[in-house]
Parts: C-alpha cells; structure tokens; sequence
C-alpha cells in the first residue's frame, strides 16, 4: 500500500494552512462540513494522527474517530430533522476513496431524499457556515 503522504487536503486543514467549516475538535480528531456535501450537514470525522486510512490507522484513533462520529451522526439527526444517518468510508483508490487521509463520512438523510452523487455539488460558503452553526449549536 502507499505511504501516507502529509501534503493531502485534510493534512493542510490539521495543520490550519487550510480553512473548513469545523464543527467540533478534540486532541485526537476534527470533524468539519464537506465542502460538497451529498446532503445538508454532510460532516468529515478524521484523525489528528497520520494515517492513510482503515487499513493503516492505528485501532486507538479508528475507535476514537468512531466515537466521534456517533456524537455527530446524533447530533446531525437534531440539527437537520433528520430521518436517519448514512455513514461512509472508503479505502484507497479502488475502494472509492479520493482524499487519502482517513476519513468518515456522516451524513444526515430525510425519508424519501435520494443523496446528490459525490462531487457534483459545491454548497455555497453561506450555507456551510449556517449548517455548522446549527451542528454547533446541536453538539453544546
Ligand atoms: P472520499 O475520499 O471519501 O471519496 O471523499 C473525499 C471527500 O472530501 C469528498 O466528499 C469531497 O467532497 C471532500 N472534499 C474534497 N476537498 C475538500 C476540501 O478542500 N474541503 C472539504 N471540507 N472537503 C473536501
């Protein structure tokens, strides 16, 4: 498998050289709002730590992410009057994943709403900003 390689998008957002709408943070994990979401609230959890993804992270942090997804996931339901939550992980490039640092998707779904298909929709920079603010305010 390849190496991890710390110049990916979600490596630059760790370490702050580039901006994501987060919605919480802790000394293991971010999570924040993907910027094409395939519905609203559509949130990235990811490791602090390097790591590839499922196949190379270190099993502490996978549980960790997990956790933190759990709390997003509920808090996404309250946020967005969700009907239920799609969760989503891919592993390298033939398992569907296109931003190699470890990443799980949680996305809120409403009975009957089919999600927008991947990258095919850039949300606008208000709404990011309201949705994070509502997911915000559903995780204090
Ligand atoms: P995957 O690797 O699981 O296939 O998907 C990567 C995800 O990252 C996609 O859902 C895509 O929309 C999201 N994404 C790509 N570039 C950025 C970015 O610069 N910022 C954020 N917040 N999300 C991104």
């Amino acid at each position: 498998m390849a190496v991890y390689d710390q110049n990916n998008i979600f490596g630059k957002i760790i370490r702050g050289e580039l901006p994501a709408q987060k919605v919480f943070e802790d000394d293991k994990t971010i999570a924040f709002l993907d910027i094409m979401p395939r519905a609203p609230g559509h949130t990235l959890v990811i490791p602090k730590a390097p790591a590839r993804n499922l196949l190379d992270v270190n099993p502490d942090d996978l549980a960790h992410v997990m956790q933190v997804a759990q709390k997003i996931a509920q808090a996404g339901m309250k946020a967005f009057g969700a009907d239920g939550v799609t969760i989503q992980q891919f592993n390298e490039k033939a398992g569907g994943q296109v931003v190699f640092h470890l990443h799980v998707h949680v996305i809120p779904r409403k009975e009957g709403e089919a999600m927008k298909p991947p990258a095919t929709f850039k949300e606008t920079p208000e709404n990011l900003a309201a949705h994070a603010d509502k997911l915000r305010a559903a995780l204090a």
